[in-house]
């Protein structure tokens, strides 16, 4: 897919696109946000879909309990903690020499458990959700049974048969290939070159296929989509288009509100929330934030983060090509350390279908990332990896390069009772001398 002569003309005259070519961090805010009602009216999904995936977690919760110890405490739901994280807010505010005022948490989907990362929602919610419709077809399970019949070489042996297929830039291949392989599938995952070592060679220790591409994700895709068709009874996950992934994520939206809830923290008009989402091909931010617009309206406000070196979600919406532009027609390269972020092309859907509850996009370089990684884990004793760190800097873009968005929305007065919260999405199982290694990055450029 190329760009048109059209296309090319009308891009030429875009002065963000300039700004992206140059790799300037900036900060675009969306002109089509709407009234949360008015959108609402718009959206072929609604908060009952969320409920509906949210329900499928809980019939597997017992089974999830029993294969992964891990999860018993919180009854086989794969969840993370809310962190208050006062100490890296007072290091951001010295940094860009402002006060930030509000409260900055961390979401930590980096410590989820199973896979480390937010793909343990989307990514194991499909799997689950596939499994489920097969035994059902097959008469060997229905919605009132006990699913820890899943964890039977019964089962099992009949999983075997069915094969599941994902390309990925990592993170969704461990959790699609860490379920699927417990549940006793044959799991294929397409890996892009930048792809971490320790991620193949985890999957291959649980007995799946890794697949190791030259090119990027988007390569890795398609490699995986066109093994489904040349493979019978084959699911493939379809990371650039799947429902399902995006509803598994959305599910993130009714956890937190009970854990806003559990921490006493208001959410209404004068409370205003402000979260902050690393994007790679949008299905996780934008499932997180189609959940959390059911659940709080407009009173949260939604902000994606992506490497100036792959805003691909960030120039497809605005300039409403969507998936028809990649960031290597503005002769970017999708190169940076951030691996789960590395996507040069958006998902087909999730662009145009968070156009009216998105408030912006903004872009964060390697560099700073790096930097974030270690004053998180200076302040905070937080690892995680530099895509997550993408989230970090929400806050300090909102109250400088934001402010018309604060007046526009009469948030101005309302900013010392606001809540921010930067999802971190990943990290707790990156290797220990990998992190090392991250942190000594970071020590070079201070
Ligand atoms: C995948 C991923 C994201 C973004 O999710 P997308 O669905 O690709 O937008 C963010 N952070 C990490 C660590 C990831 O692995």
């Amino acid at each position: 897919m190329s760009l048109t002569t059209e296309q090319q003309a009308l891009l030429n005259t875009l002065l963000l696109v300039s700004q992206l070519q140059e790799q300037h961090e900036l900060q675009w805010l969306n002109p089509a946000l709407k009234d949360f009602k008015d959108a609402q009216n718009t959206l072929i999904l609604n908060i009952k879909d969320i409920q509906c995936a949210a329900e499928r977690l809980q019939r597997f919760a017992a089974y999830i309990a029993d294969v992964f110890p891990e999860t018993t405490e919180s009854h086989g739901l794969i969840e993370s903690p809310l962190q208050a994280i006062p100490s890296a807010q007072q290091a951001l505010s010295n940094i860009s020499a402002m006060p930030l005022p509000g409260k900055l948490w961390m979401k930590c989907d980096s410590h989820l458990p199973v896979s480390g990362s937010i793909k343990a929602r989307g990514g194991i919610y499909e799997v689950l959700k596939h499994a489920e419709t097969l035994a059902i077809t097959a008469g060997l399970l229905n919605k009132n049974s006990d699913y820890r019949v899943l964890n039977t070489p019964e089962l099992r042996d009949f999983f075997a048969q069915h094969s599941i297929i994902v390309g990925s830039t990592g993170n969704l291949g461990l959790s699609i290939g860490i379920m699927s392989a417990k549940l006793g599938f044959q799991v294929s995952v397409h890996m892009s070159a930048d792809a971490r070592q320790w991620k193949k060679d985890l999957l291959r220790s649980k007995g799946v296929t890794v697949v190791e591409h030259a090119d990027d994700y988007s390569k890795a895709v398609e490699e995986g989509r066109e093994q489904s068709i040349r493979t019978p009874r084959a699911h493939f996950i379809d990371d650039e288009n799947s429902q399902d992934l995006f509803l598994g994520y959305s599910v993130a939206a009714l956890r937190l509100q009970k854990q806003l809830d559990e921490h006493k923290i208001t959410v209404d008009e004068n409370h205003p929330l402000f979260v902050y989402l690393p994007c790679g091909v949008g299905g996780g931010p934008g499932g997180v934030a189609f959940g959390l617009k059911q659940v709080f309206g407009n009173n949260v406000h939604c902000f994606f983060a992506e490497p100036t070196q792959s805003p691909c979600m960030l120039l497809g919406m605005y300039t409403g090509l969507h998936d028809e532009i990649c960031v290597q027609d503005i002769g970017l390269m999708n190169k940076t350390c951030a691996d789960g972020l590395a996507v040069g092309r958006p998902s087909a859907f999730v662009g145009k279908f968070i156009e009216p509850l998105l408030s912006g996009i903004y872009t964060i370089n390697d560099d700073n990332m790096y930097r974030l990684l270690k004053l998180l884990k200076d302040t905070e004793q937080l690892s995680l990896e530099p895509s997550a760190l993408a989230s970090l800097p929400g806050i300090v873009n909102l109250l400088s390069n934001g402010r018309a968005y604060l007046e526009q929305h009469n948030l101005n007065s309302k900013m010392e009772s606001a809540t921010h919260i930067s999802w971190a999405t990943g990290g707790s199982m990156v290797p220990k001398e990998e992190q090392d290694r991250y942190y000594q990055t970071a020590q070079k450029l201070a």
